[in-house]
């Protein structure tokens, strides 16, 4: 009996998409360098030193060379992030992308680099152009100095502006545009100037972020000292929906909790995960999703280096992500796409469904009218998505 049962077990919780030996469709690479430190930011960056972009770039594309073999022959997209890629100075970050470009076939659709307005310049665009980027997603966040200062961002205002046309002159027409929402002492209709402002420049992509406050940041210390303010929630709630709204305006879909795109230009990199595909991360702090399990790599880019120049893998840790785990993250990524999850194509994928799976969240959620089922899908209800991540935190914890 108990033998049947654990056999009935894995035949349930199985994931077919781990049949086959599956390789990354998509890259990542994490540069870890930045200008200098936001003051809200708690990806690991650290400030660049001179002449350190060259180390980084070798040791990245040792690292690249490593493990090669876990990308597909047909990649659909590449992102450099970070920290910030082009903080990198114009020789490395060409080294980088050139080896990447290497990389490219028929079936890329998206070549991104992150971008910090300050640090883009016209031999940064052309750089990136050169190397057959066909995306940037430029950190605007704001358009008020005050706030820009306040989150600790080296570039002002009109900069914005003057990246985004470099970038355009030198042939790149997709543009993504970070904001941040809920900045401290900022209203709604500051907000929605910055975003009327971002939406002047004519970008092909937004997300619309709003701020956190992570521990160790200095934002963080000036809340807990009293320095700053959180915006109060009603306020956070109208910015997010008056800016849902205004985007629809303009004609931008909404696919994602934070993000909205104008026709076939939704980030394909960003969709790899939202549907927990697998993916290769490259650099410290970089995370992998490779057959089941998850790969992060230490943040200490030190520590990477010296590792990757003795020809070892640099540190990490890694998680196997099975059973109920990978459907329950399956369902929590897929939920932030605002069509939802496919019924079908989460029971094909794991021989159940979600509601049979977890339903003692769904019967509370579906209750509620914050979970809806639309034909052949489940998503979060409009009213809904502003406290998404409450919904899928139960779900996580019904696994
Ligand atoms: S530029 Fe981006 S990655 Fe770098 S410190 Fe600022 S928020 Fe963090």
């Amino acid at each position: 009996m108990g033998k049947h049962c654990k056999k009935n077990q894995l035949k349930k919780f199985r994931d077919s998409s781990l049949d086959q030996p599956l390789r990354a469709g998509a890259l990542y690479v994490h540069v870890p360098l930045c200008l200098s430190k936001c003051r809200y930011c708690d990806f690991y960056s650290l400030p660049a030193k001179p002449g350190q972009g060259d180390f980084v770039v070798s040791s990245l594309l040792d690292e690249l060379a490593m493990r090669r073999d876990s990308l597909a022959q047909e990649l659909r997209s590449i992102f450099v992030g970070g920290g910030t890629p082009t903080a990198l100075g114009a020789k490395p970050l060409e080294k980088l992308l050139g080896a990447l470009a290497q990389l490219a076939s028929p079936g890329l659709t998206e070549f991104t680099v992150e971008a910090n307005p300050a640090t883009v310049d016209n031999t940064i665009a052309a750089v990136a152009s050169g190397a057959g980027v066909n995306r940037v997603s430029l950190g605007a966040q704001s358009f008020d100095a005050g706030q820009l200062k306040l989150l600790g961002r080296r570039h002002q205002p009109g900069q914005i502006g003057q990246a985004f046309e470099m970038l355009r002159r030198a042939g790149i027409e997709n543009i993504s545009l970070d904001l941040i929402y809920g900045i401290p002492g900022q209203s709604a209709s500051s907000w929605l100037n910055s975003l009327a402002q971002a939406l002047s420049l004519g970008p092909s992509h937004v997300s619309c972020y709003s701020l956190s406050f992570e521990p160790g940041t200095e934002l963080f210390d000036d809340r807990q000292a009293g320095r700053v303010a959180e915006v109060d929630d009603e306020t956070q709630r109208e910015m997010y929906y008056r800016a849902i709204d205004h985007l629809a305006q303009a004609r931008f879909e909404h696919y994602e909790i934070s993000n909205f795109a104008k026709p076939a230009r939704q980030c394909e990199q960003n969709l790899t995960y939202w549907r927990n595909r697998e993916y290769l991360g490259i650099g410290p702090a970089a995370c992998s999703y490779l057959a089941g399990e998850r790969r992060t790599n230490l943040p200490n880019l030190h520590r990477y280096i010296e590792h990757i120049e003795r020809g070892t893998a640099p540190p990490h840790h890694t998680e196997r992500i099975v059973g109920r785990a990978a459907m329950a993250e399956t369902l929590m990524l897929g939920l932030r796409l605002v069509e939802g999850v496919d019924i079908a194509s989460f029971a094909e994928r794991f021989g159940q469904g979600p509601q049979e799976t977890f339903p003692q969240s769904f019967l509370r959620y579906i209750s509620l009218g914050a979970v809806e089922r639309i034909a052949t899908h489940l998503r979060i209800g409009r009213e809904f998505l502003f406290t998404a991540d409450t919904i899928l935190a139960d779900i996580l914890a019904e696994a």
